[in-house]
C-alpha cells in the first residue's frame, strides 16, 4: 500500500495473538469511502446504518458473511420493550418506563444504569421506529413465557417478571415483543431491517471482513477490510460503527474471560462472533466491560406446568424458585451449581418438554434415587420432606415459587438429568466495549475515542450480570440507532 509520500508502509503493526489488542495503523490511500462506515449487519449494524443514512450521512456497511443478518437472524426475534407500547396497551397491560427500569435494574445487576434508563424512557418511541421500518407486531398476548410464541402473537413474559423476587419489585408486565411471524422470528426481523437499510440508501458490501482500524492523529478515520480476499482501506469521513457481534466463537477469548461457557454443549452465535472488532477497538485504547458475563439459555420449558417439579443440585438441595426465567436458571446452573442439577417430578407434574427431555432415573422413593444418582444419603429425602410439608399448604417459604405451581410430590419419582454434560446449555457472551449512551467507544478513563462508535454484542449492553430474553435485540437495535446518529453528526 502506498503512503502519501509514495513509500510503502504497513497498514498496521504486527498481528497480535487471539486475545490481544489488534494495533491500528495509518494508510496512504483509501479505496472506498463514506461518511459513516458500519462494521457488521446484524440488528445493531442495520439500525446504525438506517439511522445514519436517514440523517443524511453517506453510509457504507461492511459485512463479513455473504449475507447480512448475523446471529440476529438466527434468534427467536424477541425484543424487550415496554413503558406502555401499543401492543402492551392493546393486550390490557399497563406499564411505565419507571416500572420497566425498576425491573431491569433488578434483573440485570451490574448493567449500565444510564443505559437502562435511556432504554426504558425511549422504549415506546423505539417500538414506533421498528414498526415504521417494516417490523409488524400483532396485538396478541401468548401465555406461555420465556420463548417466542409458536404462532405470530406479539407479546410474552420473557424475563421472569411474574416470578419472585421481581413480583415484589415492579408490577409483573410482559415486555417480550415478538414480530408478527410464527415461532422464531429473528430471520423475519432481519429481512425487515435489511430492506430498511436498502431503502435508507446505505451501501452494503458483503464478504468484507474488517481487519483493523485506521487512525490519523489519534482519530479513527477508517478500517482496513478484506473484500473478496483483497486488503481494502476504507475511509470513514465522520465515524466508524463497530457492530460485529460478540466473541463466543473465539475460543482463547472465551477461555480467558468466561471459561465456564466452554463447558456448555451448544455455544450460540456464528463463526463471525470472533471478538475481532473488540480487539480492533482495544488497539486504539478502548476499555472493556463485563467480559466475564454470559447468558446461558436452557430449554427446560414449555410447558410451564413443569415448574411444579423441584430442582436440586449435587447436594440434593433446592437453590432457586423453579418458576423463574429460564436464562436465570441456566446461569445459576452453570455458574453457581457447577452444572450439576436434577429435575425431580412425580407422575402428576411431569410432561415431555419442547426438546423431548425424559426422566433418566425413576424410583419408588427418594432414598433409592439418592443411591442411583449418587446424591448424599438423606439429602433428597430431607429436601422433599420439607418441600412437601410446605406444599401441602400451597407455600414455598424457602424460594417463593408462586402458589399456583406448588403442590406436594408423591412417589414414584422421575428425575431429568440436567447436568451440563448431558443437557442443552446454550451460552453466548455479553461483555464487550465500554460505550456511552450514544454509542461512543470509551477509553479507560471514560473519554470517547474520536471517530469510533459501537453497539450490539460488540459492546457491554445493559444485561450486566443478568439477562432477560429480548434484551440483546433490544439494546442492539436501540443503541445501534444512537451510535449511527452520533457517528453521522460527528
Ligand atoms: C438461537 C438464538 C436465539 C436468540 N434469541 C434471542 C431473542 O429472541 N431475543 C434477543 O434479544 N436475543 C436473542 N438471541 C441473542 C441475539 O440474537 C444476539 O445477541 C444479537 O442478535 C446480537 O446482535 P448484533 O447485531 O450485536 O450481532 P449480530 O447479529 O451477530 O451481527 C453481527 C454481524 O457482524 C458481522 N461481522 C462480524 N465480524 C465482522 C468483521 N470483522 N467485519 C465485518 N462484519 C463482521 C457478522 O457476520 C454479523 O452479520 C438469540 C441468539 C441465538 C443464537
Amino acid at each position: 500500500m502506498a503512503t502519501d509520500g509514495g513509500e510503502p508502509e504497513p497498514a498496521t503493526g504486527p498481528e497480535a495473538g487471539p486475545i490481544e489488542a489488534l494495533p491500528a495503523g495509518a494508510v496512504g490511500r483509501f479505496e472506498l469511502e463514506a461518511d459513516v462506515v458500519v462494521v457488521g449487519l446484524g440488528c445493531a449494524g442495520a439500525c446504525a446504518a438506517i439511522t445514519a443514512a436517514e440523517a443524511g450521512a453517506e453510509v457504507l456497511a461492511l459485512e463479513a458473511a455473504p449475507l447480512g443478518g448475523g446471529t440476529s437472524a438466527m434468534s427467536g426475534g424477541l425484543i424487550y420493550l415496554g413503558g406502555g407500547t401499543p401492543v402492551q396497551t392493546a393486550c390490557g397491560f399497563r406499564d411505565t418506563a419507571e416500572d420497566m427500569a425498576r425491573f431491569l435494574l433488578a434483573a440485570c445487576p451490574g448493567g449500565d444504569e444510564a443505559k437502562v434508563r435511556a432504554y426504558c424512557e425511549g422504549s415506546v418511541e423505539h417500538f414506533g421506529f421498528l414498526v415504521e421500518h417494516g417490523v409488524p407486531f400483532a396485538s396478541r398476548f401468548h401465555p406461555e413465557p420465556n420463548r417466542e410464541p409458536p404462532d405470530d402473537s406479539g407479546l410474552v413474559f420473557s424475563g421472569g417478571e411474574d416470578s419472585w423476587p421481581f413480583t415484589e419489585i415492579a408490577p409483573p408486565v410482559p415486555r417480550g415483543h415478538h414480530p408478527q411471524f410464527p415461532d422464531s422470528a429473528g430471520g423475519f426481523l432481519m429481512q425487515c431491517l435489511l430492506s430498511a437499510v436498502h431503502v435508507a440508501g446505505a451501501r452494503v458490501v458483503t464478504d468484507a471482513v474488517a481487519e483493523r482500524l485506521v487512525v490519523d492523529g489519534g482519530v479513527v478515520v477508517g478500517v482496513v477490510a478484506t473484500v473478496d480476499g483483497v486488503d481494502t482501506p476504507v475511509r470513514a469521513r465522520r465515524g466508524v460503527v463497530l457492530a460485529a457481534g460478540g466473541f463466543m466463537f473465539n475460543r482463547p477469548m472465551v477461555e480467558h474471560y468466561c471459561p465456564e461457557a466452554l463447558r456448555a454443549l451448544v455455544p450460540l452465535g456464528t463463526d463471525h462472533d470472533d471478538g475481532r472488532a473488540i480487539r480492533m477497538a482495544q488497539g486504539v485504547g478502548a476499555a472493556l466491560e463485563g467480559m466475564h458475563h454470559i447468558e446461558v439459555g436452557l430449554p427446560l420449558t414449555p410447558p410451564r406446568t413443569l415448574v411444579r417439579g423441584v430442582l436440586v443440585n449435587g447436594r440434593g438441595e433446592r437453590f432457586l424458585n423453579e418458576d423463574t426465567y429460564l436464562g436465570r436458571l441456566g446461569k445459576e446452573f452453570l455458574l453457581r451449581q457447577d452444572g450439576q442439577v436434577y429435575f425431580v417430578h412425580d407422575d402428576d407434574t411431569f410432561a415431555v418438554n419442547l426438546v423431548g427431555s425424559k426422566p433418566r432415573w425413576v424410583a419408588a422413593s427418594a432414598a433409592e434415587l439418592e443411591v442411583e444418582i449418587g446424591l448424599p444419603p438423606g439429602s433428597l429425602q430431607a429436601t422433599l420432606e420439607r418441600y412437601n410439608a410446605h406444599a401441602e399448604r400451597g407455600e414455598d417459604p424457602d424460594f417463593h415459587k408462586a402458589p399456583q405451581w406448588v403442590r406436594p410430590l408423591r412417589p414414584p419419582y422421575g428425575v431429568v438429568d440436567l447436568r451440563v454434560a448431558s443437557s442443552i446449555y446454550a451460552p453466548f457472551t455479553l461483555g464487550g466495549l465500554r460505550t456511552s449512551i450514544d454509542g461512543e467507544v470509551l477509553d479507560q478513563v471514560g473519554t470517547p475515542v474520536p471517530g469510533l462508535f459501537a453497539a450490539g454484542r460488540t459492546t457491554a449492553g445493559i444485561a450486566g450480570a443478568g439477562y432477560v430474553s429480548g434484551i440483546s435485540l433490544g439494546d442492539g437495535t436501540f443503541f445501534g440507532r444512537r451510535a449511527g446518529r452520533a457517528a453521522g453528526r460527528s
